[in-house]
């Protein structure tokens, strides 16, 4: 991760095929377009090789998170439950559908602790919203066990973690809809864009009219197409689906460096008995965007980090302290600084944010070192990287 590190001749191929025709548009336009459709390409290759039944490109992770909401039928009041550590894209998504994102603590797993979900359900919840951070899996079992004994709906926010997998299935086709991000720092990427993917047949329809202004796609002339929902306009460009296609090619490819590179470090890592590694539900799924472990201590993380810029060792971060990724820092959500008037439900469930705490989250974020696996090291280089690393571990102890 990221795939922008091997951008190349595949890539420069279907970029070409659309610039030739200059057809940029993913609808219409039939006869100018000398038979390339890069979108619908994509998601017919993504429908086969996940396999999910359907795939609808977006224009981002953060519209396919929305989206999904959108055609689960969640809406003003309703509640979805995610966890403290995700990218604030995933309860944006959720503040745009008009619901409430409902905050609980993550586990040993570094995501959502199912029974911290569990005791958040009220009334009004409506889905749980797992994020398989880092490109590894939520425990997903028993979060489907309670979505099955409370009637809520499951969607994965997968943005990071396309590729893997969770006993035999690819993340993102487990819950009732899974979102996906292609964004320029995703292991595959469009440069700008996303999937929400899904085997509900009336999910799918929803989601091609939802991200068209409501377009209904029946015959050839987009004019005069009809209406039957509202919708708006989430929809991916032959361009950046067209980098995304010869991406999304490649994921094979970028999961196996991933691993061979991820074996190297987790093996050197694992000779200090001091540390402990993110549990993982299902080690074999695991796309090997990141190695995550946990030192014993908030301080001793933060030596290690230290250590780890001193001898040149870049790419790996201690969440705590992250504006981005971590509860702790999210004070305009805390303070609910909106542009715009938010509904009364929505002030009503995000009142006591700023003074809710998060023990546990903060007990495994502060001790988390979260490290980037890059496509374009050599062997050499990864060997080199993970002895640098257990030396800077071992001084920071
Ligand atoms: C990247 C990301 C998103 C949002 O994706 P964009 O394509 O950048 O909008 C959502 N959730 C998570 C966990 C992400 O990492």
């Amino acid at each position: 991760m990221p795939g922008f590190e091997l951008f190349g001749d595949t890539e420069r191929k279907e970029l070409n095929d659309v610039l030739e025709t200059g057809i940029l548009m993913r609808y219409g336009f039939d006869a100018m377009r000398r038979g390339h459709w890069k979108a619908r390409e994509l998601e017919q290759e993504i429908e086969k090789t996940l396999p999910v039944k359907h795939a609808q490109l977006t224009s981002s992770g953060t519209a396919s998170l929305n989206v999904a909401l959108a055609v689960m039928g969640v809406g003003y009041g309703d509640e979805v439950i995610m966890p403290t550590f995700t990218f604030v894209a995933s309860f944006e998504a959720v503040l745009l559908s008009g619901a409430v994102p409902v905050i609980v603590e993550i586990d040993d797993t570094l995501t959502l602790d199912p029974a911290a979900v569990e005791a958040a359900i009220t009334p009004r919840t409506k889905v749980i919203m797992p994020v398989h951070m880092c490109g590894s899996m939520a425990d997903l079992d028993p979060l489907l066990d309670i979505c099955k004994r409370h009637n809520l709906l499951l969607l994965e926010d997968a943005c990071q973690a396309y590729g893997a997998s969770y006993k035999g299935k690819k993340l993102g086709t487990i819950g009732d809809a899974g979102a996906f991000s292609f964004d320029f720092v995703k292991t595959v990427t469009c440069g700008e864009g996303g999937a929400v993917v899904t085997n509900n047949d009336k999910y799918a329809v929803m989601a091609d009219r939802y991200t068209d202004h409501g377009h209904d796609h029946v015959g050839n002339d987009r004019g005069a197409e009809t209406h039957p929902n509202l919708g708006y306009n989430f929809r991916i460009s032959e361009l950046n689906a067209a980098v995304g296609l010869a991406q999304v090619r490649r994921t094979n490819e970028f999961i196996e460096i991933q691993k061979r590179n991820h074996a190297i470090l987790h093996k050197a890592l694992s000779t200090i008995p001091e540390i402990s590694f993110r549990r993982l539900p299902d080690e074999e799924g695991d796309s090997c965007s990141f190695l995550n472990f946990f030192m014993p201590t908030a301080r001793s993380a933060d030596k290690a980090i230290r250590e780890f810029e001193k001898n040149g060792i870049d790419s790996c971060w201690n969440y705590y302290e992250n504006n981005w990724h971590y509860i702790r820092k999210w004070d305009h959500l805390k303070n609910m600084k909106s542009i715009y008037p938010l509904s009364d439900l929505v002030k009503k469930g995000l009142r006591n944010l700023n003074s809710a705490s998060f023990p546990q989250s903060d007990d495994f974020i502060s001790r988390n070192i979260s490290c980037l696996i890059k496509l374009s090291w050599t062997e050499k280089e990864v060997m080199a990287r993970a002895e640098k690393m257990v030396a800077a571990i071992k001084a920071s102890l």
